[in-house]
């Protein structure tokens, strides 16, 4: 072979070379194109998970091994939860795992906040209304007057990792505030698998983490009460946020021309009635959005509006049965 011959060759292989890793790196996508979601049904709702950034299933699969996780610790009805276990047990200390006392003594922190508008001993009442079946079932005066007995964070004694009801009718119930800190754990998972842009929706319970993959803030539409699912009575942009809404709407019955709904009066056992249709609270954390949003429902628009105020980093919308649209005075409404 000529040294003329020799160089072409070369030349030829170099090129081939090349142009397959050329074809190979076309197929490798940019990370900013890459997502993957999915949506499941966990605490009676409807929850969605999206992820940009990876295209690792492993990662959204363990965010629904763990949702899996919670619900059959945190479920009042789930037989063995921490839950069942301690409102079966009442009178003697039941030992439940940390993130279960840690959620009840968040939950006292805005029972003693609110000065008990919030509090999950309304466990009894929520049986006695029985929300979860539609049309659920109208309680007596005298039922709920039993079970108001029975009610009232006192009863609950936490010591480390046990949890004790003093009164053996009393019972408790998360669902004020479990979903928001299942979206505060999910977000620490993800963002320690260095995840740095996802949207995790629990029920219209929402959390984010970052910004949009095009670097944008998320816009978060809140819903218009009774309105058609799509519509919104307010949009903000958010990034790394929590946004959560209480509102009747979300779970009721109708009886003879009156609307039931789930947001109950500690002290009577009555949905609360105070011309609210629904509070959303934005903060960092969800669960204190998710603690806030049923506390200042039941507080009304007056008294919550002054506890958020009153409170740092957090901000909040107030939709009256008029649909008049009240803001706190940092809320960044458009
Ligand atoms: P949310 O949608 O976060 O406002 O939660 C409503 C759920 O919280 C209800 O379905 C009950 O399980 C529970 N709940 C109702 N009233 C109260 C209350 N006054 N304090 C704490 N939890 C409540
Ligand atoms: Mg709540």
């Amino acid at each position: 072979m000529t040294c003329l011959n020799r160089r072409s060759l070369w030349i030829t292989v170099f090129f081939l070379f090349a142009s397959v890793l050329l074809l190979f790196s076309g197929c490798q996508k940019n990370p900013s194109q890459m997502s993957i979601s999915d949506v499941g049904f966990y605490f009676d709702t409807v929850v969605e998970i999206k992820l940009n950034g990876t295209e690792d299933e492993s990662i959204l699969k363990e965010c629904f091994d763990l949702m899996a996780e919670y619900e059959s610790l945190l479920s009042r009805t789930r037989e063995g939860s921490d839950v069942w276990k301690i409102n079966h047990n009442a009178g003697t200390p039941v030992s439940v795992s940390e993130d279960t006392v840690s959620l009840i003594r968040l939950a006292r922190k805005y029972y003693d906040l609110s000065d008990g508008a919030f509090d999950i001993t309304i466990a009894p009442y929520v049986t006695l209304w029985d929300f979860q079946n539609n049309p659920g079932t109208i309680p007596t005066k005298d039922e709920l007057t039993a079970a108001s007995k029975h009610v009232g964070f006192e009863n609950v004694q936490v010591s480390g990792n046990t949890v004790t009801l003093a009164d053996p009718e009393t019972q408790i119930d998360l669902g004020g505030i479990a979903k928001g800190f299942i979206a505060d754990r999910l977000k620490e998972y993800l963002t320690k698998e260095g995840i740095e842009s996802a949207w995790i929706n629990l029920g219209g319970n929402v959390l984010t983490i970052g910004m949009k993959p095009d670097k944008s803030p998320w816009k978060i539409g809140i819903r218009k009460p009774f309105g058609a699912a799509t519509e919104t009575a307010a949009v903000i942009c958010v990034s790394g946020k929590s946004v959560v809404t209480s509102g009747t709407y979300e779970r009721y019955f109708e009886k003879d021309g009156t609307i039931y709904h789930h947001i109950l009066e500690p002290k009577t056992g009555q949905p609360v009635q105070n011309h609210l249709y629904s509070v959303t609270i934005l903060s960092d954390s969800s669960a204190d959005g998710d603690a806030l949003s049923t506390t200042c429902f039941v507080l009304g628009k007056e008294d919550g509006i002054e506890l958020v105020e009153s409170l740092d980093g957090i901000e909040a919308l107030f939709i009256t049965d008029e649909q008049e649209l009240i803001y706190s005075s940092g809320f960044p409404h458009q």
